[in-house]
Parts: C-alpha cells; sequence; structure tokens
C-alpha cells in the first residue's frame, strides 16, 4: 500500500474531538506540545451525544477540579448555559453539586473556538484507522485517506464510536452516533497490538418539539437564584437563563412498554452488552422497580435557538411507534411530536487495567487512552481523562514524571484509580459515594486542593496566581478567627458550647456557595463571601475533616511504597489464589494501589507489605 507521509512531526496526536479529545489537545498544547487533533467531523467537536447538560451528582465536582487544573469545560459551560441548579444544595457540602443545561451548538462551537485559537494545535477532519507502529515502537497513526502522521505519543479519545452498532426497535445499523458514521477500522488495530476490548451499551431519550409540549400540564422548575458559575474564573453568568420543566410517567406508561418488551432490543436478547446501571433505560426501570408507579422526567431545553427539548429519564431502544404511544401517555405530552428518536448504541472500549495510572499503555509506551473507550460513562469522566492524557503525555515528553492525582485529593483521582485497579463491568461513572473522603473533595474547594497543580503545570495563567494567594491567605485567616472565637466560646470545663460537627450528608441550614457579583480587590475572580463559604465549611466539619485527613495521611504512606518491579507475585508464598491472580492481572504500582483491587484481602496487603519492607531492607543491607 502507498501511503502519503504529512509532512508534520507532531509530538501529540489526539484522535477524536469529543469531551476527552477537546481537553487532552488543548492540555497537549498547552504545555508546548506541537499537537494534532484529528477528528471525523470537526462540525461535531464536543458534540453532547446525550443530555445537554455539563455536572451533576460527583461529576459536578469533577468539573470544578477540571478548571482547577487548567482544563476548559466550566469556562465554556459558563460561556453556553441556558440554566443551572445546585443539586442536593440543602444537604451537607461534600454532596453539594453544581450541574447546568447548556446550549448544545453554543457549548460547540465555544469548544471549537478555543482549539482553532490555540497556536502550536493543528486541527484535521479524517479517521485514524490504525495505531502506527514499528515493532512495539508507536510511530503515529494511519487514517482513512492513507495519510500516515507522525508523533511521539497519541491519545485515542474514540468515545462510543469504535464499531458502534446502533438500535431502534429491531432495527439495528452501524454508527458511531446516530447520522454519524463509526470507526470501524481501530479496533482490530488495537487487537492487532495485544489490546483486549469489550463492548458496552448505553441509550438516549427522544427530543420533542417544544411547540407541542403541554407546559401548563408540568412543573416548572426555575434556575437557582442568584446562578453560581461553573469555573472558578467566571465572575458572573452573561446569559439570560431558562427554566425545565418537569412531569412525571402516567399510568398507561407501564403497560404500553410491557406489552412491547418482546420489541425492546435489551429485553428480546439483540443487545447483549452491559449498560449503565444509574442511568437505565424507561423499560429497565419498568421491569426493575414495578412497585414505583411513576417515573420523573425533566423537560430540558436543547437550546437558544431552537425548539427542541431533551426527555430526561425516557431513554429507551423500543421500536419508534411504542416511543410516540409512550409520550402519549405522560401528562403534558400526550400531543408531543417526537422530532428525533431515542436510541441505544453499542460500542467496543478497551479494558482499562491494559493502561498505567497516567493513562498510557502498558505495552505500548506513549500511547495513551482516554474518555468512553477506556468504559466510562459521561462528558466530564471523559473531559477529566482526557485532561489527564494530555498533561501526561507532554509530561513525558518533557521526561518529568507524571501527574497522579490521589484518592484523598480529587474525584479525578479517585476515577483513574477504580479504573486501572478495579477496571470495570458496566459503564462508569462517578458518584460522591466513590469517594472514601468526600468531605475533602468538595466542589467549594477544588481549587484549594489543585489548583497550584495548575498554576505550577502553566495550564492555568500565571496572573492568577497572586490573586489565588491573596484567596488561600483570606480563608486561612478566615479560618483562625473562626478557631479563635470557638476557643473563646469553650466552657470552663472544657465542652464546646455548639459542637461545630454534624455528618456530611446531614442538613445543612446553609445556602449553597452563591458567587458574589462585585470582585474584592486583589482577590478578584475570587470573593470574600467564597473564602467565608470555604472557611466556615472547614471549620463546621473540623472533626469530619481531620478523621479524613488522618485516614488519608495512612493511606499515603501505602501511597509511596513502591511495590518492587522485581516483585514476583507468582511466587511470592502465603498468597491466596484470587489476590495472587489479580495482582498478577493488575500489576499495581504501590501498595495502596493494590490494598483497593477488589478480591485482594487486607491478610494478603500485610503479607506483600512484610515482603516489600524486607525487600527493601536487603537492598540497603547489600549495598
Ligand atoms: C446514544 C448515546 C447515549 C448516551 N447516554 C449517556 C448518558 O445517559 N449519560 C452519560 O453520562 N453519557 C451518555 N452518553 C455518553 C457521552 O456521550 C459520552 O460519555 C461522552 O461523549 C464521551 O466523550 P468522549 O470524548 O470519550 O467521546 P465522544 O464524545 O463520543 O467523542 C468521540 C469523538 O471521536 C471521534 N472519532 C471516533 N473515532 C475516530 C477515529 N478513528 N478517528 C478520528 N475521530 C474519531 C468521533 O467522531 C467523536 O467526535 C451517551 C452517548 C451516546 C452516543
Amino acid at each position: 500500500m502507498t501511503f502519503f507521509n504529512h509532512p508534520g512531526d507532531f509530538d501529540v496526536i489526539v484522535v477524536g474531538g469529543g469531551h476527552a479529545g477537546a481537553e487532552a489537545a488543548l492540555a497537549a498544547s498547552g504545555l508546548g506540545m506541537k499537537t494534532l487533533l484529528m477528528t471525523q467531523d470537526l462540525d461535531t467537536i464536543a458534540q453532547m451525544s446525550c443530555n445537554p447538560s455539563i455536572g451533576g451528582i460527583g461529576k459536578g465536582q469533577i468539573v470544578r477540579e477540571i478548571d482547577a487544573l487548567g482544563g476548559h469545560m466550566a469556562k465554556n459551560t459558563d460561556r453556553a448555559v441556558l440554566s443551572v441548579h445546585m443539586l442536593n444544595a440543602s444537604r451537607g457540602p461534600a454532596v453539594h453539586s453544581p450541574r447546568a443545561q447548556c446550549d448544545k451548538k453554543l457549548y460547540q462551537s465555544g469548544m471549537k473556538r478555543r482549539l482553532e485559537a490555540r497556536n502550536d494545535l493543528s486541527l484535521i477532519q479524517d479517521e485514524a484507522v490504525r495505531v502506527w507502529t514499528e515493532g512495539s515502537r508507536l510511530k503515529g497513526v494511519v487514517t482513512l485517506r492513507n495519510t500516515r502522521y507522525r508523533s511521539k505519543c497519541v491519545i485515542l479519545t474514540t468515545g462510543t464510536f469504535l464499531k458502534g452498532v446502533i438500535h431502534i426497535g429491531l432495527l439495528s445499523f452501524k454508527g458511531g452516533r446516530y447520522n454519524h458514521p463509526p470507526s470501524d477500522g481501530l479496533s482490530p488495530s488495537l487487537e492487532e497490538l495485544g489490546f483486549k476490548l469489550g463492548r458496552l451499551k448505553t441509550g438516549t431519550p427522544m427530543r420533542l418539539n417544544g411547540r407541542t409540549i403541554d407546559f401548563s400540564k408540568c412543573a416548572e422548575q426555575r434556575p437557582d437564584d442568584p446562578p453560581a458559575p461553573f469555573s472558578h474564573f467566571t465572575a458572573r453568568l452573561e446569559n439570560k437563563l431558562l427554566p425545565c420543566w418537569i412531569t412525571h410517567t402516567g399510568a398507561g406508561t407501564a403497560a404500553i412498554i410491557r406489552a412491547n418488551l418482546d420489541k425492546s432490543p435489551l429485553y428480546c436478547g439483540r443487545i447483549k452488552s452491559t449498560g449503565p446501571r444509574y442511568c437505565p433505560s424507561i423499560e429497565d426501570k419498568i421491569v426493575k422497580f414495578p412497585h414505583h408507579p411513576t417515573h420523573h422526567l425533566f423537560l430540558e431545553p436543547e437550546g437558544f435557538e431552537t425548539g427542541e427539548y431533551y426527555v430526561n429519564g425516557l431513554s429507551t431502544s423500543l421500536p419508534e411507534e411504542v416511543q410516540t404511544a409512550i409520550c402519549a401517555s405522560v401528562a403534558g405530552l400526550e400531543k408531543a411530536e417526537i422530532v428525533r428518536a431515542a436510541y441505544a448504541i453499542e460500542y467496543d472500549y478497551s479494558l482499562p487495567q491494559q493502561l498505567d495510572y497516567s493513562l498510557q499503555a502498558k505495552t505500548v509506551p506513549g500511547l495513551f487512552m482516554a474518555g468512553q473507550i477506556n468504559g466510562t460513562t459521561g462528558y466530564e469522566e471523559a473531559a477529566a481523562q482526557g485532561l489527564m492524557a494530555g498533561i501526561n503525555a507532554a509530561l513525558k515528553i518533557k521526561k518529568l514524571q507524571p501527574l497522579i492525582l490521589r484518592r484523598d485529593e480529587a474525584y479525578i483521582g479517585v476515577m483513574i484509580d477504580d479504573l486501572i485497579s478495579k477496571g470495570i463491568d458496566e459503564p462508569y461513572r462517578i458518584f460522591t459515594s466513590r469517594a472514601e473522603y468526600r468531605l475533602l473533595l468538595r466542589q467549594d474547594n477544588a481549587d484549594l486542593r489543585l489548583m497550584d497543580y495548575g498554576l505550577k503545570l502553566g495550564l492555568v495563567p500565571e496572573k492568577f496566581k497572586l490573586p489565588f494567594e491573596i484567596y488561600k491567605d483570606a480563608v486561612e485567616k478566615l479560618k483562625a478567627k473562626k478557631q479563635s472565637g470557638s476557643e473563646a466560646a469553650r466552657q470552663p470545663d472544657g465542652e464546646t458550647v455548639q459542637p461545630s460537627s454534624r455528618p456530611a450528608a446531614q442538613p445543612s441550614s446553609r445556602p449553597a456557595a452563591q458567587p458574589s457579583s462585585r470582585p474584592a480587590g486583589d482577590m478578584a475572580p475570587w470573593t470574600r463571601e467564597k473564602a467565608e463559604l470555604s472557611a466556615t465549611t472547614e471549620m463546621d466539619y473540623a472533626a469530619y475533616i481531620a478523621r479524613n485527613n488522618k485516614e488519608a495521611e495512612k493511606l499515603k504512606r501505602f501511597e509511596h511504597l513502591t511495590i518492587p518491579a522485581g516483585l514476583d507475585f507468582a511466587v511470592l508464598k502465603g498468597l491466596l489464589l484470587e489476590s495472587r491472580q489479580k495482582l498478577i492481572r493488575v500489576r499495581p504500582g504501590t501498595l495502596a494501589q493494590a490494598s483497593r483491587i477488589p478480591g485482594v484481602t487486607p491478610a494478603d496487603i500485610q503479607l506483600l507489605w512484610v515482603h516489600i519492607e524486607r525487600m527493601q531492607k536487603s537492598k540497603v543491607e547489600s549495598k
């Protein structure tokens, strides 16, 4: 075969312009790498394949973390926002989770503009069909047009496109997303390189014409007032916000679905792969929760310039005529017209345990993977991995240590650790409950936890360094003031008059974080109110945070205990068979990672610990 060798010699090629790809390309180029973003269709950059919203429980925290590290998702959301809600605002701060509905088109064009504006970042509309290697050395990628692009690192972010198959009722056809071709070439290429692939499934609801919805039968859900921006760097939201609407499935809905289960590809055996348990289709909800008489549905506008509504909660792969009957059974949707049918999609993913903690493939140095290709689901999870892969590809090229976030410092750390050490058996999405130290990982302190990394890397502009220092200082001073206030309030017998701690999930009377519209002097874009909120939260939950910190410290010791490359789990005496097999399969880098592999017992961790210490001691003695 004759190839055209593209003259550009890139440091990093990012394959796929979805949420992972956009962040990866911006991060790599932001760190000075000559980067190419290759995607099948430039008009679908950062397309929201499913719901028109960013954030949610656990996901909102991730977006704030991306922002603190210098990523773009939060800033782009603030520009495209059309409604805002702080979820769990009446509960403890550990679970406060921002969520924003977006204008889909504005979100896409905003991200495309960010990519186009970046020096050292080239864009090309083409499809990668092969990872180009010579021996075990990565050379770049080969495309559908037989062009070879050379690079030091490649980041694959192909989303739901690998061998994608779409299902609507008993009809199925190839597609990476409705009306978009699948990516069929890369799966065999990855398999040739020895990667194990699996198959997953997800689904999306129908979109309706708003003109045909009877909103008078729905409950209005107004945006938060005042609305909080997502990004730490946005002073205020400029868009005029819109309401969302709530309705519910009717008595007839369940009957229609039950009567048509034989036409559901999920229930008649056409779809064999696993879908996201926490984002079930309506047929799953009816079958698995028969005691629930109704299910809430949220009608979310898809944009300022369109009348389309997304029906959150009505994901299905039933045939179109059944979808129409389902809508007719719902209050307010009796006459609603479906403009885009709901569907399910099956696609290949690559088992994430084949990567190391920097998201680089263990067997092909320089090849990184991020996003849905690693078995996750969700824009936020994808963007966070893209950011980390982009950063780590750049650090590798610069011959610097990778950035690996710990479980006690970021949800991103929790997610990547879960993926690499445990793998997945269903599409992985983040939840606050996945984190052991969720009081440490709040949405209000993402900047305090992570922005120093962003500044040090240079992804957060230098001009924010001083304001951030002033802000941190203000938080510390406020904490000290509150501390001395509560000391003064102690009774003579040492008992505190007002206990300052309550469990993380207990209701708080304090309102959710809201920004001030006035910047506070040198601290801007941070505000005095935000400093107050962080300091008060830290002091209110001081006892719980101290306990979390203590546990995290213990874990940190294990985190630093590297498992020597020469330790052969196959011959280590005393390990249980299950632990041995799993340790061999995952090959954890540290004792902390080993301790998180499901099925590896605490007794085996103790045994490993003793063994590692013995190995270290004998190494020192033999010097
Ligand atoms: C039908 C459907 C329903 C979904 N439902 C939900 C849901 O309910 N909840 C949820 O959280 N998430 C849902 N998602 C998933 C969500 O869309 C993804 O998690 C998210 O978009 C993943 O981001 P990504 O960057 O990994 O991939 P994507 O956003 O899928 O982007 C991948 C990009 O790579 C490009 N590409 C692929 N292969 C190649 C190639 N070989 N060469 C060049 N370019 C390539 C594609 O054109 C695309 O632009 C759904 C997705 C779909 C399709």
